[in-house]
């Protein structure tokens, strides 16, 4: 006899075990299932995001930043260091130390809030008698089957593959294998300058490589607001010294023993021949819903391999929940954990709600850019009239004493009614300060709310509090 749940979630990435936890703290029985291993074969819960994403990533931009400070900024504040070296190894066991007690820590979450964990590929394999379904469990011994009367899946993305490049994770590599280089590369490729090539670009450009990041499309960050992009842009290539190139078409990228060989036209049709010690190749995620055996139960996935939902996850079949990367809506954790928990809600019988349109943007570069809302792109594309108000963050005095002048925030309030449609931070703890706006966005505020609010001073929020004055031009320390 099948062992018999309430829920079972495929996936444990940030949406999957967010899920799980709900679902049981509201006293469902809950199963979930992984296929996740780790470099050592071990099963490791937590998905993409603890394993080779968001923790990670951001383990080494700490560890990278802090070398740049020794090596560069420390000598302005009269500090002097000599013979600062980096130990590779060392940042990387640091980086796993950190991966490894979040990714644990979720067995101990499971175990505190019982949900059962099983290991192994989950995939449909059928309806029960009385409407649930059933699904497989591929693990290391012998295939187990479970049943359960709603299912969630949270099976998240892989990266996009590059038509006829293999990744070996040595020489080219995702972010699996950028996220874990042994030593420093002398030149470094990185195909893509989105999220991941700016950032991972960013972590091996301060530890000393040359990195040259190939763009296919003209525009640099066009999800971003073009003000935001223009001054990253100019951080990134000046004061950073990463060299990008907009507009290029990639051709022939052929690994040699110790070097990668890419060969490139630029956006004036020259052709390039380059070689790289490594290269990443970061141009984008897909879903990861291939193994999950749709057909058995007639689960629609739309043209591009992402579950079909409606605005609360719910998918073509009763009882059937999609959340996450696998399905339409920016491929964030935070978005993915928000959708795991009012799914789960959904379930027990309650009626959540995740607003997608206030979901926070950030890229973990120096300066950080984050956002929540429209760009001032859109809004002008949209005909809708707004006002803006900018402060830059080198009229900051906290700002000044971090010796992170370099950005702006940036507030976009309806010409009318005032209510605030979008906030757009470059500069330093843009991922912090951002969150000021997601809550100012969802009560509706306006940007006199945010002007009348007593902010500390000094802090970087006050940064906030004078692009909001700014809206009705009354910025007092510009
Ligand atoms: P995932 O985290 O991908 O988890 C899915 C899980 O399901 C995996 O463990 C997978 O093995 C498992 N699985 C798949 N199929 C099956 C199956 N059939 N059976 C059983 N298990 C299965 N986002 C941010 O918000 N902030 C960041 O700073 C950030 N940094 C990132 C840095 C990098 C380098 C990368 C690659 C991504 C980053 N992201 C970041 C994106 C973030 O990691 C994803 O949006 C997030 O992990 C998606 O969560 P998820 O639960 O939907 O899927
Ligand atoms: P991305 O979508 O951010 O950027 C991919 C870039 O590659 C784009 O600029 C695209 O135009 C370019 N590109 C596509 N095909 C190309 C080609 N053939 N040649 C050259 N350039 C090409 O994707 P990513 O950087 O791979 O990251 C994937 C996703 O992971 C992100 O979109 C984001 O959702 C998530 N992520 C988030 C964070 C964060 O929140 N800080 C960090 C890393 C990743």
């Amino acid at each position: 006899m099948p062992k018999q749940f309430d829920v079972a979630v495929i996936g444990a990435g940030p949406g999957g075990y967010v899920a799980a936890i709900r679902a049981a703290q509201l006293k469902l029985s809950t199963v979930c299932i992984d296929g996740w291993k780790n470099a050592h074969g071990k099963p490791s819960l937590g998905g993409t995001c603890l394993n080779v994403g968001c923790i990670p990533s951001k383990a080494l931009l700490e560890s990278s930043e802090n070398y740049e400070r020794a090596l560069h900024k420390f000598a302005d504040h009269g500090i002097g260091v000599k013979g600062v070296t980096i130990d590779v190894p060392k940042m990387q066991a640091r980086k796993q130390k950190i991966v490894e007690t979040f990714t644990s820590g979720i067995s101990l979450l499971f175990k505190k809030n019982k949900v059962e964990s099983l290991h192994g590929f989950g995939r449909f394999a059928g309806r029960t008698p009385d409407g649930g379904y059933q699904i497989e469990v591929h693990g290391d011994g012998a295939p187990e089957t479970i049943e359960a009367k709603h299912v969630i899946v949270a099976t998240g993305s892989l990266p996009r593959p590059l038509p006829g490049v293999e990744i070996d994770n040595n020489l080219v590599c995702d972010n699996i294998g950028a996220l874990s280089f042994d030593s420093v590369p002398k030149r470094l490729g990185v195909i893509g300058a989105g999220v991941i090539g700016l950032e991972m670009g960013s972590v091996w450009r301060r530890l000393g490589s040359e990195v040259v990041i190939l763009e296919a499309l003209p525009t640099f960050l066009g999800a971003a607001d073009e003000h935001v992009a223009k001054e990253g842009f100019r951080q990134f290539t000046g004061p950073l010294g990463l060299k990008i190139y907009t507009g290029v078409k990639v051709g022939e990228i052929t690994p040699g023993k110790n070097s990668v060989k890419v060969e490139y036209d630029d956006r004036d049709g020259k052709k390039h021949r380059e070689e790289y010690d490594r290269l990443i190749v970061a141009i984008g995620r897909v879903p990861n819903t291939s193994g999950l055996n749709v057909e058995s139960v007639g689960l629609k996935l739309d043209a591009r391999g992402f579950v079909e939902v409606d605005g609360a996850c719910r998918t073509n079949l009763p009882n059937v929940y999609a959340i996450g990367d696998a399905v339409r809506g920016p491929m964030l954790a935070h978005k993915s954990s928000e959708e795991g928990v009012a799914v789960a809600e959904t379930i027990a019988g309650q009626s959540p709600h995740v607003d997608l349109s206030t979901v926070p943007w950030v890229i973990y570069t120096a300066p950080e850019i984050a956002w929540v809302g429209k760009t001032e792109q859109e809004l002008k594309a949209q005909g809708v009239s707004y006002r803006a108000g900018q402060f830059p963050f080198i009229a900051s005095g906290r700002a000044r004493a971090l010796g992170e002048t370099a950005g702006f925030c940036k507030m976009l309030a309806d010409a009318n009614t005032d209510r605030i449609l979008g906030v757009h931070i470059i500069g330093p703890f843009a991922s912090e300060l951002i969150s000021e706006a997601v809550v100012a966005m969802e009560f509706g505020a306006t940007s006199e709310d945010i002007a009348r609010i007593v902010h500390a001073h000094p802090s970087l929020s006050e940064a906030m509090h004078e692009a909001a004055l700014g809206v009705d031009k009354r910025t007092l320390n510009i």
